[in-house]
């Protein structure tokens, strides 16, 4: 999907109150901040954080912290990222790390704040390297962040926001597959559980997308009884608006 650009890869731009953070920017981040409408610049940028390391979610990561210290003459911001995002085989450059205020090694079950954000990880994830699912209270709202995992029985009871957004890549089951993602099936036995208010699907990839994420989205959300939508690029979701 991200090699063929089918769906954008560059990730969340979360603002709250005065607060910006950019999540997973993977390859097209800047391209699509600066394209929006309105323009999203990333000199409002208070911090930027790395779920994983994995190209498609850290890709553009060195040039948004160019983006948000102007080429590293506003020294300012915020680096969340697991610790193997930054050392051994790091994805971020050691040459820009002055450039930001400070670099934060996330693990796991802990608790950060940025500005207005407040947010904290769930237990590692099934997924090849360091990988970090995140709970958020944004303002009265909570929202959980699903990243890219295999399934484990914990998943479930780990992410409790009223908001979810999760990462689905396949649409049939993984069964033995070696490949580290969750399944539709997945996304139901999370959901049964979870109960969110909100669920965004999103990462898809293509046996989802040749599926219609929309189609099967709305297919679930009757199934369940409960609010689902797919991600499409340049999505914004209003918290506010999110119904308690
Ligand atoms: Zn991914």
């Amino acid at each position: 999907m991200v090699m063929k650009q089918l769906r954008a890869s560059g990730g969340v731009w979360l603002s709250s109150g005065e607060t910006n953070l950019y999540i997973d920017p993977g390859p097209g981040a800047l391209v699509h901040c600066l394209r929006s409408k309105p323009k999203l610049d990333p000199a409002a940028l208070d911090g930027i954080l790395l779920t994983h390391k994995h190209l498609d979610h850290s890709g553009d990561v060195n040039v948004m912290i160019e983006a948000m210290t102007d080429g590293g003459f506003k020294k300012m911001g915020i680096l969340f990222a697991p610790g193997d995002a930054l050392e051994g085989d790091p994805v971020v450059f050691t040459y820009l790390r002055d450039y930001v205020k400070e670099i934060v090694a996330l693990k796991e079950k802990r608790d950060y704040r940025i500005g207005d954000i407040v947010f904290s990880t769930g237990q590692k994830h099934r997924h090849g390297v360091e990988t970090y699912g995140l709970n958020f209270r944004i303002a009265s709202r909570t929202v959980s962040w699903i990243t890219d995992t295999r399934f484990f029985p914990d998943l479930p009871d780990l992410y409790r926001g009223e908001v979810l957004i999760i990462h689905v890549v396949r649409l049939n089951p993984i069964g033995d597959d070696s490949i580290d993602h969750l399944s539709m099936e997945d996304v139901k036995t999370i959901l049964k559980k979870a109960k969110p208010k909100l669920t965004v699907l999103t990462h898809f990839g293509m046996t989802m997308i040749q599926a219609k994420p929309w189609v099967v989205a709305a297919e679930l959300e009757k199934e369940l009884k409960m609010r689902i939508v797919a991600a499409s690029d340049g999505l914004k979701l209003n918290l506010e608006e999110v119904p308690t």
